[in-house]
C-alpha cells in the first residue's frame, strides 16, 4: 500500500502543476471496487474519506465491515431499477444517473430522515454505443424535472470518455462536459458545482479542464484483476 500511496502523492504534485491555476481543490474519490475492506481502512487511516463503488452487493458488504469509520460513499456504477432502493439508502452520492426514471426512483426512495442524495448526471460524452449516459442534447430536457425533485440534489455532470485517446483528445472530451455544465448553469440560473471527471488514465487532462472530483482506482490501489471492471 505504501508505494501506491506514494505514487498518488507524486501524482498530486503533477496535478497541481498541470492545473496551473490557484486551483479550486480537486477532490479525490478513491475507487475501491474489488478491493478488500482492509485496504480501504488503510486509506482511511491516511486521511481519505470519500470512496466510490460500482457493485451494490460488494459495496454493502464493505460498508458493513467499515461501519465504525466515518466515510462518504459514492455509487459510480451502472444502475438497474431494482437497485435504486438500496442505493438511495446507503450512499451519499450517485455519479451515474443516466435516465430520468432513475433520478425519480432515487428521489422517491431516499429515506426522509437523510439529507438529500447528491447526484450527478452521467453523460455519454463521446457518443459511444457501449456506454450509458445522456447525450448532450438530451440534457436540457431533463434538468428541470430533476431540479423539481426534493430528495435528490443535482450537483453536476460525470463522464467517462473514450480510453484510447491522446491527452489532447481527452481534453476536448472533458471540455465538452465542462462547457455543457456552464451552459446549464446559465440557462437554468443554478450553480452546479461538481464536474466528476478523470480516472487513473486521464486525470491530468480532466483536471486541466476543470474537474472538481477525480475518480481514481488503479493509481491508488494498483491493477485490478483482469476479469473485473
Ligand atoms: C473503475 C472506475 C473508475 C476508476 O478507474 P481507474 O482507471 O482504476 O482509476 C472511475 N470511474 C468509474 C465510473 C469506474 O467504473
Amino acid at each position: 500500500m505504501l508505494p501506491l500511496l506514494r505514487r498518488y502523492f507524486a501524482q498530486k504534485e503533477l496535478i497541481a502543476h498541470l492545473a496551473n491555476k490557484n486551483a479550486l481543490p480537486v477532490k479525490l474519490l478513491a475507487v475501491s471496487k474489488t478491493r478488500p475492506a482492509s485496504e480501504v481502512a488503510v486509506l482511511y487511516k491516511a486521511g481519505q474519506r470519500d470512496f466510490g463503488e460500482n457493485y451494490l452487493q460488494e459495496a454493502l458488504k464493505k460498508q458493513q465491515l467499515l461501519a465504525h469509520l466515518d466515510m462518504t460513499w459514492h455509487f459510480i456504477g451502472p444502475i438497474q431499477s431494482n437497485k435504486t432502493r438500496d442505493i438511495s439508502r446507503y450512499f451519499s452520492w450517485v455519479h451515474s444517473v443516466d435516465r430520468l426514471k432513475i433520478a425519480v426512483r432515487l428521489d422517491q426512495q431516499r429515506p426522509v430522515n437523510l439529507a438529500p442524495l447528491n447526484i450527478c448526471l452521467q453523460v455519454n460524452i463521446d457518443e459511444e454505443e457501449t456506454k450509458s449516459g445522456f447525450y448532450l442534447d438530451e440534457l436540457p430536457n431533463v434538468i428541470e424535472p430533476i431540479l423539481a425533485l426534493k430528495n435528490v440534489r443535482l450537483r453536476g455532470l460525470m463522464a467517462i470518455p473514450k480510453v484510447d485517446k491522446s491527452i489532447h483528445e481527452q481534453r476536448l472530451s472533458f471540455k465538452k462536459l465542462a462547457d455543457a455544465q456552464e451552459k446549464i448553469n446559465q440557462s437554468f440560473d443554478i450553480k452546479l458545482d461538481t464536474l466528476s471527471m478523470g480516472m487513473s488514465g486521464d486525470l491530468e487532462a480532466a483536471i486541466a479542464e476543470g474537474s472538481t472530483m477525480v475518480r481514481i482506482g488503479t493509481a491508488i490501489f494498483g491493477e485490478r484483476a483482469k476479469n473485473t471492471v
